[in-house]
């Protein structure tokens, strides 16, 4: 199984355990490498990015079941007091008039060892911020900030929602410990730019864009059409996820730097 996933996944994996073992070799493996556990928790979001988690490629059940332990998640498992995990996977920004979910939130800080802000809603806040794109936030569009507005955030998985593949190559890195894959997730905490607009301004307007088209075919809700070679934003459809600027690869080259870097 973990040949497939690890097929699948295009990346290495733990080498796998012998094909024949026995009962006591396999419990003392067990003891000794205990499978990491995960935990999801929903915040303010549409719930959007557990559906990419749960149902979207077969391959993440096997990868699911078989390399880690899911001990906590509204919807996946039967539990209601947090226990402690060692990655807690959250979805949906956070609600700063809710009190529970503030509780929640700072509760699964102290309790695992790396939290995840799994998808846009809770890595930039999303259309919770700006109930654009004819989604409308819950309980209600008032206070909602990015979980690293309150608590420390160790990696930020942009998306609306990330994919199934993203999903499960950065549970798959954080069980090996893969800091090139995960180093851009680090560096995307506290990341601003999540708007079709910063697009426009920060890299079309400085004359940066090449007119790939990468932007365009990341939007998930079709908020740009590239036009004459360059994209066009239809702010109606934007819901501020960011997933644009982040694939544009021109946008990781500010003016600043080049003027920097040519000193012009
Ligand atoms: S234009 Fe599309 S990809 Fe960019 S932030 Fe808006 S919704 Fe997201
Ligand atoms: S991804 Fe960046 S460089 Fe490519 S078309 Fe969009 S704005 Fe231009």
């Amino acid at each position: 199984m973990l040949a497939r996933i690890k097929e699948f996944l295009g990346m290495e994996t733990k080498p796998e355990t012998k094909e024949v073992a026995s009962e006591e070799e396999v419990e003392k493996v067990a003891e000794e490498k205990p499978k990491p556990r995960i935990g999801y928790i929903h915040l303010s979001g549409c719930t959007g990015d557990v559906m990419s988690l749960s149902e979207n490629y077969d391959i993440l059940a096997p990868l699911l079941t078989e390399m880690v332990d899911i001990v906590y998640g509204t919807t996946l498992v039967d539990r209601w007091d947090i226990p402690e995990m060692d990655i807690a996977l959250i979805e949906g920004s956070v609600c700063l008039q809710d009190e529970h979910s503030l509780k929640e939130l700072k509760e699964v800080r102290e309790k695992a060892g790396l939290v995840v802000a799994f998808g846009s809603c809770a890595a930039t806040g999303c259309f919770t911020r700006y109930s654009r794109g004819g989604q409308q936030a819950q309980p209600a569009h008032e206070s909602f900030v990015p979980i690293a507005d309150v608590v420390k955030v160790d990696l930020a998985m942009p998306g609306c929602p990330p994919s199934p593949e993203i999903i499960a190559k950065t549970v798959v890195a954080a069980i090996n410990g893969d800091m090139d894959y995960l180093q851009p997730m680090m560096d995307l905490v506290g990341y601003t730019e999540a708007c079709g607009c910063d697009l426009q301004l920060k890299v079309v307007n400085q004359a940066l864009c090449i007119g790939c088209g990468t932007c365009a075919m990341a939007c998930q809700t079709r908020a740009l059409d590239m036009t004459e070679g360059r994209p066009e934003l239809n702010s109606d459809r934007c819901v501020k996820c960011g997933i644009c600027y982040i694939q544009c690869p021109r946008s990781w080259w500010p003016m600043e730097r080049i003027k920097q870097d040519t000193g012009l």
